[in-house]
Order: structure tokens, then sequence, then C-alpha cells
């Protein structure tokens, strides 16, 4: 999340709703703008950076129980002193090594590294540092019994009872949620706006219901006894009573269930438009296989659950579609049914690369049909086109009233409200307005883990394998429904080990491996290899997408299912598995052996995940609340365990722990 700028009167969706047309109209100007501007900008040089979310607990050791700290606005404040003295001294940016940003949750930190990291190899080994270093300057702004830690999903968050400190009855106007406060939300305005006018457009508090794990003791049929049916305190909302919450389900009804879960997401910056766009295309089938295999929150509001990750959770949280859109009532007041929540898996491909066939585009896209035309009447192509006015469909949610007050063309505001709140698995970034930044994407599927070394080997391997695709042109396009059900499949338990995911059988399009002579570098810089070369070889790969026998394929035919093993490590002949082509690209790419032998060992321990020598981080909490002494077999996740998982997650942060199954000898 970027800096809060946008400050003024914010509006009830009431009045917000009136302005909707003219943000778009406004955030479509600009785009075009940007576009005409830019469309030819050039950055050779690759730049990447991390997103990293932290949830700053508090221990009371006498009640044995880990709470939320709610209070952590004046930590962030001092966190930012040194980016804000700095930004007062002109060019001194490279010298902030973290930047801190508040987040959904009240209890929440994002940081990421002060400037991004560089091309070449060996900035990648700057990660793993610079987000020990945020760890250690956080920790001098906390006490002895608080901690920042990174976990996906806080287990005991919405459970009645203590879990925030302090204590507040979750009796607030903002969310109306039975379970928890709206004290627990960020007081930024924009935060408290975009909770309840979700929730006022939608016409109704979001319902997210989660299936139970069902365990020895678990009860059958599982009906939650925390969910107090009568307490209702807005008599407009009368969804659990009447059945909202489901049977054998975990029902969760307020939006910091999504939006208060911490992530790990990875922005890099292409060399030109069509990078960004291939990269994103590629990317986006990658998503679901990284959810799966950093899945890491098996837990929610105090039960084990069925599920091993929160994309969804989150896609329920912030579901701000009306009945109509969702197809629950016929069209009347609303323009278009929509079939996913404004966070969920992209729903195009938008890359001008021919390799991409309009057949992997298979999803009956919704858009603006009027924003699709003045976009291409305007010179945009008809597939950036038709992304764009998919974003547009939604509705700008927290709009400030002065900002509608003074526009032109070259204010990002507008398209922004629109742009980041369709919190897809991909975004598509333009550079922002008198900046010297490039064209960027980001990777924003992937759940955090517990330590640096984790976060840091699966930021590496994204990067590296932005480098391998461009280097040698590789095709993952399958359809993009399949990529859909894999999404779907990701979110099963131990989906990592126990399922198989829609993948590209022959990601060269001619059956080889192309020659390296075309991309051994010249020296360590991470840029991609001379364009002609590859356009060329490209286009050798494409004519009549020819097999390896030379016929042609049909697109069923081009890919299959594939355990997250086959798709990582490769299955001898029959798929050569992306480790592996990330090491032969790195082999043949001039590092020194310290370099070679760091980058490695972050590959190794991705390749050990995926074979199931390392566990998930999901995986190994289910084992260690269901092997806890004081578990009773019941998916009940108690105030205790909570504790001492908490405390345990400390531990291994901090490498006090040797814990195999989930880091195997690998030093954090
Ligand atoms: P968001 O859109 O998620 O709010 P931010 O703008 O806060 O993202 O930045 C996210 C990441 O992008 C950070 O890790 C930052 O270091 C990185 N980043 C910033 N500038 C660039 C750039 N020019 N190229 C690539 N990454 C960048
Ligand atoms: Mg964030
Ligand atoms: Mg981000």
């Amino acid at each position: 999340m970027g800096l809060l700028t946008s400050t003024g009167t914010p509006l009830k969706w009431e009045q917000a709703k009136q302005y909707a047309n003219e943000v778009r109209t406004l955030g479509i100007n600009y785009f075009l703008s940007v576009y005409k501007k830019l469309k030819e900008k050039e950055n050779s040089c690759l730049k990447w950076g991390d997103e990293v979310e932290y949830l700053v607990i508090t221990y009371d050791d006498e009640t044995k129980n880990a709470k939320l700290l709610l209070n952590i606005q004046e930590i962030i404040d001092e966190l930012r002193k040194e980016e804000e003295e700095a930004m007062k001294i002109p060019n001194s940016e490279e010298t902030v090594k973290t930047l801190w940003r508040p987040e959904y949750g009240r209890y929440m930190i994002e940081g990421t590294p002060g400037t991004p990291y560089g091309g070449t190899l060996k900035s990648l080994l700057q990660i793993e540092p610079n987000m020990k270093l945020r760890r250690e300057i956080v920790s001098k702004f906390l006490k002895p019994n608080e901690v920042a830690i990174t976990l996906t999903s806080f287990p005991r968050l919405g459970c009645p009872g203590q879990f925030l400190e302090p204590h507040y009855e979750p009796t607030g106007p903002i969310a109306r949620s039975l379970f928890v406060p709206d004290e627990v939300i960020n007081p930024h305005a924009r935060f408290q706006y975009l909770t309840s006018n979700i929730r006022e457009r939608r016409g109704s508090k979001v319902a997210i219901n989660v299936p139970i794990f069902r365990d020895k003791c678990t009860p059958d049929p599982f009906i939650d006894p925390t969910i107090s049916k009568d307490r209702n305190l807005f008599p407009e909302d009368k969804e659990a009573a009447e059945g909202a919450a489901l049977p054998n389900h975990i029902y969760m009804d307020s939006m910091v269930f999504g939006m208060g879960c911490c992530c790990l997401q990875i922005t890099f910056q292409a060399c030109n438009i069509e990078e960004a766009r291939r990269l994103y295309d590629h990317l986006a089938v990658i998503g679901p296989i990284m959810l799966a295999l950093t899945a890491a929150a098996p837990i929610w509001r105090g039960y084990l659950s069925d599920i091993d990750c929160r994309w969804n959770v989150i896609a329920g949280s912030v579901d701000d579609r009306t009945k109509e859109e969702r197809g629950l009532e016929p069209l009347k007041n609303d323009r278009f049914v929509i079939n996913k929540s404004r966070y969920d898996s992209i729903d195009c491909y938008i890359s001008t690369d021919k390799t991409l066939k309009p057949e992997y585009n298979d999803l009956d896209l919704v858009y603006d049909q009027d924003i699709c035309k003045k976009l291409m009447d305007n010179g945009i192509d008809e597939l950036l086109a038709r992304h764009i006015s998919h974003l547009f469909i939604r509705d700008p949610l927290v709009i400030f009233k002065e900002r509608m007050d003074h526009n032109d063309d070259e204010d990002h505001d507008h398209f922004e409200n629109i742009q980041s709140t369709n919190w897809q698995t991909m975004r598509f970034k333009p550079p922002p307005p008198n900046s010297n930044i490039g064209w960027r994407v980001e990777f924003r599927s992937m759940e955090v883990q517990i330590t640096d070394f984790e976060n840091a080997a699966f930021s590496i391997f994204i990067i590296l394998l932005t480098r391998v695709i461009l280097s040698y042109g590789l095709n993952f396009y399958i359809p993009i429904s399949k990529v859909d059900e894999n999404m779907m499949i990701a979110h099963k338990r131990d989906a990592a080990m126990s399922e198989k995911f829609w993948f590209r059988k022959n990601v060269f399009a001619d059956g080889n491996i192309p020659n390296d002579g075309n991309i051994t570098q010249e020296n360590e810089n991470l840029s991609i290899p001379d364009k002609e070369a590859l356009d060329s070889s490209n286009n050798s790969r494409l004519n009549g997408h020819a097999d390896t026998n030379g016929s042609i394929s049909s697109v069923e035919d081009e890919y299959e299912q594939m355990t997250i093993n086959e798709i990582i490590n490769g299955n001898g002949d029959k798929f050569p598995g992306l480790i592996v082509l990330i090491s032969r690209y790195l082999e043949s790419v001039n590092i020194d052996v310290e370099t070679r032998c760091q980058l490695a060992k972050y590959l190794e321990f991705v390749s050990r995940r995926a074979k199931g020598k390392i566990k998930t981080t999901a995986t190994w909490i289910r084992n260690f609340v269901r092997s806890h002494p004081k578990y009773n077999n019941d998916s009940v996740v108690s105030q205790e365990i909570n504790y001492d998982l908490v405390k345990m997650v400390e531990k291994i942060q901090k490498g006090q722990v040797a814990v195999p199954e989930l880091l195997d000898c690998f030093k954090v």
C-alpha cells in the first residue's frame, strides 16, 4: 500500500456514488495521457522491490495470551522519521534503507526497501539483509513483551474474549461485525470509508464462509457456538440469523478478516510496456502455483479450517457487488453481472506477443464498452483497452470531496482510485507522473512466510523466473479459465503436495531449450539479451504453433495437470522444471562464486519445499496445533495454543530453534 496522501472530507456511499462516472472519466483521461506520453518509454534496467506486512503482537504471559497490539501509529510515525528527514534533502532517497507504511489493520505495518534493488544478480542478495534490518529497526520501538511477526492470518482474530490490546467490544457502526470492533481498522478515513462504503454498496455485510477442518472430535454438523444470532445491534443486519453463517463453516462478516491478513508482494520494472505486459501474463499463470507453495493460513477465527491460504477470504471480505451484480437478482439498477470480487485473479491476458492466442482469453470478460471504445479511438490496442475497461467496471469506493474540485489530466488520483482497489493476482502499473519510473508489474499472490530467509527465497525465485521467461522466451499460456481453476485448487488443504495444477506441457514452442548462446551475458547484469536476437528466436518459435513433431496442436492438447513438484523441479524428459531452467540460466551468466552459491541456496530451499521435503507454513501450523497437548481434536485453536504458536513463530523467525520440518537445515 502506497502513502495515504488523500485528505479532506470523505463521502458516504450515497454521495460518493454520484461522482462515480466523473472519477472514471478523469481516471481514463489520465491513463490516456500517460499512455500517449510514455508508451515508447524504454528503461533498460530491471529494478525491483518487495513488500512485507507484519502483525504486531503483545504477550500477556500470565494469562498465556498473544494479542494484536492496536496503538502502533506512534511506532509507524517514529519509523517514518528517517524517511521524512531524507525527503527534505535533495537526492538523499538513496540513503534511506527502509520505508514504512500503515495497512488496513491497526495492528499491521508494511515494510519495503528504502529504494528498489538494482538490476544485477548481486542485488538479489540484498533482500534478506534488508528484511532482517527491518525487523531490527521495528524491534527498537517495541517493548520486551511485543514483537512484529510475519504470519499471514492471526489465528484468533474475531474470537470471543481477548484478542486485542486494548480490548474493545464488537459494537462498531462501520463494519457492524458480530466479532471484531471497529477499533481494529486503521483510523485513516480511507480505510474506514472503504469498509462502510463496501458494506453499503453491497447492500449488506460481507459474508465469508470457510469450510471447517473435520477432526476426530469436531461436532457433526458443526454449528459455530460462538455466533450469537440474537446479539444483533443493527436490526437491518439479519444475515447471521437468516442463514449467512453456513453449517460446517467458519463464518466471518467483516473486511478485516481478509484485509487484516499479511502477504508478500514483489514489484518489478520492465524495460518497456511490451515486456511488462508479457511478464504480467506469464506470471499470472504462476500466481496460483506460488499461492499453494507459500500457503500459510489454515486457521480462521479460532478454528482449524479445511483451506490453507488467505486469497478467497480476502476476496469475500471486500466483495462490494450488489445482488444484481452477483447475478442473484435481474439487472435493474446496475450495469453488469460481474463474475468476481474486486479482489480476485485476473480475467484477461494482455500481451502483444504473438504467442498469446485468442483462445487463451476464454473468460467472458465483463468490460465497459464505452470506455473500451474511447481507449481504442485514442490508439490503444484492444487487449489493453479491454483490460483497463474491465478494471473500470468498478465504482470508486472512497472519494474525498475536495479532490473533485480541481482536476486535470495530470492528476493520477482518480485512475489510482479504481486501479488500486482492483486487488488482483497481478497488477500492471503505469509509470507515475513526473518520475523516471518505468512500466511495472506487481506479483501479488504469495503468502508471507515466518522467516526472512523464506521470504527472500520466494522473492528471488520470482525475479529470476522473470529473467528466464524473457531470456528463453518461455511460454506459460494456458486458457485463463484453467488459471482460475488452479486458484481454487491452491486453497485446498496441503494442495502443494496432494493436488495437481493445470500447466503448459511445452513451455518452449519448438520443444527444445533455446540455445544458451542466445542468452549468455557479458556481465552480471540482469537485463535481458539483445532484443533482435530474442525477436528472431521468438518468431521462429511461433510459426504455426508447431509442436515437437511439427504438427499443428489444438489448445486442449497444450496443457495437462502436474504436481507442483513437477512444475518446479521437472519430470525427467517430460517437463524441464522452473528451478532447472533458472539454474541453467545462472550457469550461462558470469557471476562470482559467492553470489552463485548464495543464489543456489535460496533455489534449493524452494526446490525442497516443492518436493515436500520441507512443509508449507500452513501444514506446519496445522501440525503444531494438532500435536499440542491442549488440543482436543475438535478444530478449536484455544487462547493457549495460539499463545504457544505465536511464541514458537517468534523463536523460528529469530533462529532460536531448529525446525527441520519447516526449514530443513537452512539457516535463517
Ligand atoms: P503498491 O502499489 O503496492 O502500493 P508501492 O508503490 O508502495 O506499491 O511499491 C511497492 C514496491 O515497489 C516496493 O518494494 C518498492 O521498492 C518497489 N519499487 C518502487 N519503485 C520501483 C521501480 N521503479 N521499479 C520497481 N520496483 C519499484
Ligand atoms: Mg500492503
Ligand atoms: Mg503492493
